[in-house]
């Protein structure tokens, strides 16, 4: 299996990472990735940049050193209901949406707060992904989470990252991924880089699936095909969305 997209990165942005979009895709191509996703915190995390960011994330080139852009978005889960940060007029016009918890949006609560904001935020059609779901700082029930995954046809990320700064997350995702291949559903694998070196970085990612014997079939990063496909299985889903609310 070898992965060649990346669909969780971080660029100057979003406050606390440190290098510009140019820079990540450099990166990008030195390590091998041909498609990366540029998913800047949503507006409400500290430091992250406003709705007016992701409004004109349309002005970029489709490549850039080479490597195709995907113009995303990490928002934040912002209540156990699962309120997001951008408004869906935004969410609608990026091609790849991720939600996640983070602490200085939302405080922890218990297992089932945080499992209810997950599913409901997987039930939001114009969010693709959770990002980071294996926080043990937000346990969530992991079978409840993967199924409702499931049932709207999103994506589950195994997030390289958070092996080093999410202590205790390898249990977590090993689960994840145990329970992605028993129930069928998808993963993305995200590197969360925070500066150019580190995209595309997926040394903990490979071991994990290697180890639960991952069905490559399931992890949408290992082709810019699959990742086409699967923004293309977006767009229709959103534009029947609107379809429906219009007639
Ligand atoms: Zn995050
Ligand atoms: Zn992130």
């Amino acid at each position: 299996m070898r992965i060649v997209v990346d669909t969780h990165t971080h660029t100057i942005a979003s406050g606390h990472a440190y290098s510009t979009i140019q820079e990540m895709a450099k990166g990008a191509s030195d390590n091998g990735i041909e498609m990366m996703a540029v998913t800047d915190h949503g507006p409400d995390l500290p430091g992250a940049p406003g709705f007016l960011y992701f409004h004109n994330l349309k002005i970029l080139p489709p490549s850039i050193h080479g490597v195709r852009i995907i113009r995303g978005v990490e928002a934040n889960i912002m209540d156990f209901e699962g309120a997001i940060d951008l408004p869906e007029r935004f969410l609608g016009k990026l091609d790849f949406c991720m939600a996640g918890y983070h602490e200085p949006c939302l405080k922890p609560g218990k297992v089932h707060d945080h499992t209810r904001g997950m599913v409901r935020a997987l039930s939001n059609p114009y969010i693709d992904a959770v990002s980071h779901p294996g926080n043990p700082k937000y346990q969530v029930d992991i079978e409840e989470v993967v199924l409702a995954a499931k049932e709207h046809g999103k994506l589950i990320e195994i997030n390289n990252h958070s092996f080093a700064v999410r202590t205790g997350s390898e249990e977590n995702c090993r689960q994840f991924a145990i329970l992605c291949k028993r129930h069928g559903v998808r993963i993305v694998t995200g590197s969360d880089a925070h500066f150019s070196d580190s995209v595309g970085e997926f040394g903990k990612v490979y071991r994990l699936l290697e180890e639960v014997g991952f069905p490559e079939e399931l992890v949408l990063n290992t082709s810019v095909q699959k990742i086409d496909a699967y923004i293309r299985e977006r767009k229709e889903r959103i534009h029947s969305l609107t379809e429906r609310i219009l007639f």
